[in-house]
């Protein structure tokens, strides 16, 4: 690994203003914020990062989970995955949530992992992490070697011809469905984006994978109110029971009033380039019967416009039968 100022911020201000001396807060940063480190020194160690300070916001008083004035959560960014996803309230009022981040990972990296870092983890795809090969996110430019090479697990859903890779956080798929708010604080102040606008989409620049500029600090993320009843579940398909990321994953929330669906938040995992809300398949389910044959137009509906790569076709049918299910489990109670 390359050798690097370790620091340890005194408060925000610091931290932003330090941060703020590099030239992006995308890929090839050379200031970086450390949280649980579960992602940045794994690919520090690889080359793939070569940060000449990284901060360590530990210390920032970002640890807490509070109900807010509307009844809603407010989740500090240094909040450790288990802590998140162990906690009372989410268990009872946000349970995709819960479901989501406990299918990821292993309780020993949860218990070091942060919800600012989960929001930033990069993808698996090999070519990203092995700088022996070209990759266009990590340099702009060399090509994407994973379009006629090794695909099986990348994405079918918002890719370019420059980028196909998966986004592969669970946490976020979950936090989709649920209509997050990730609030930023930086050199001009702060500022509040809706989950949705966080990720951006590969297209020509896939070094860029976020909103965030350089000096930009997640404080922390807000969840709307709770629906009363609404009906929750996240569902993960992976190549083994534990410790993998997700072929295919589906977070839904759902109301239903009299039998018939009355509103619906649908977000796959394991198929976009970003956390992949479906508003396709919100607009099918909603007045509809809970029945299978609703889950499957929904299902259709959300995976109409993917493009499969050579090795990875099977993904479509796979995340419609994963979605299918995560609805009739959902339901089913
Ligand atoms: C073996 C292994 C298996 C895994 N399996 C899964 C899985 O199945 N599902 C899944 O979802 N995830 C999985 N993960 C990924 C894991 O969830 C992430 O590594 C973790 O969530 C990242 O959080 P962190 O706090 O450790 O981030 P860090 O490594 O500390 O940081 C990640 C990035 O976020 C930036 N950052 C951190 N905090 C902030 C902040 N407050 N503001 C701005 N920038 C910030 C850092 O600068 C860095 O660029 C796995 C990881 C490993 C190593
Ligand atoms: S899919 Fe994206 S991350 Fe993977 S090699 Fe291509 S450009 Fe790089």
């Amino acid at each position: 690994m390359h050798t690097f100022e370790f620091i340890r911020p005194a408060d925000h201000a610091v931290a932003i203003a330090t941060a703020a001396q590099s030239k992006t807060a995308q890929q090839g940063a050379d200031v970086r914020f450390l949280g649980g480190g579960t992602t940045l020194l794994d690919l520090m160690k690889l080359n793939v990062e070569t940060p000449a300070r990284v901060l360590d916001v530990n210390r920032l008083p970002l640890d807490k989970i509070e109900t807010t004035s509307d009844g809603g959560l407010k989740i500090g960014a240094m909040v450790r995955n288990s802590d998140l996803a162990n906690d009372a309230k989410v268990q009872k009022d946000y349970l995709v949530l819960s479901q989501a981040i406990l299918q990821g990972a292993s309780a020993q990296i949860r218990n070091m992992a942060t919800v600012g870092g989960n929001l930033l983890q990069r993808t698996r795809c090999v070519y990203f992490r092995d700088t022996a090969m070209a990759c266009n996110k990590r340099e702009p430019g060399s090509g994407c070697p994973a379009i006629t090479g090794h695909n099986r697990t990348l994405a079918i859903l918002g890719a370019s011809e420059h980028c196909i890779a998966t986004n592969p956080s669970d946490m976020c798929v979950a936090m989709a469905a649920l209509e997050a708010t990730v609030h930023i604080q930086g050199t001009k102040g702060s500022r509040a984006v809706a989950f949705g606008d966080f990720h951006v989409l590969p297209g020509n620049t896939p070094h860029r994978e976020t909103v965030l500029e350089a000096g930009d600090l997640i404080t922390y993320v807000t969840l709307p109110a709770p629906i009363a009843g609404s009906k929750q579940g996240y569902l993960k398909l992976r190549d083994r029971a534990s410790y993998e990321f997700a072929l295919a994953s589906a977070a839904v929330v759902l109301t239903i009033s009299s039998g018939s669906i009355s509103r619906a938040r649908i977000a796959l995992g394991g198929v976009g380039t970003k956390p992949w809300r479906s508003v396709e398949a919100e607009h099918a389910l909603t007045g509809k019967p809970a029945n299978d044959a609703t889950f499957r137009q929904a299902a259709d509906a959300a995976l109409r416009g993917a493009k499969p790569q050579s090795e990875n076709k099977f993904k479509i049918e796979l995340a419609k039968r994963c979605l299918v299910h995560s609805l009739r489990m959902a339901t089913a109670t």
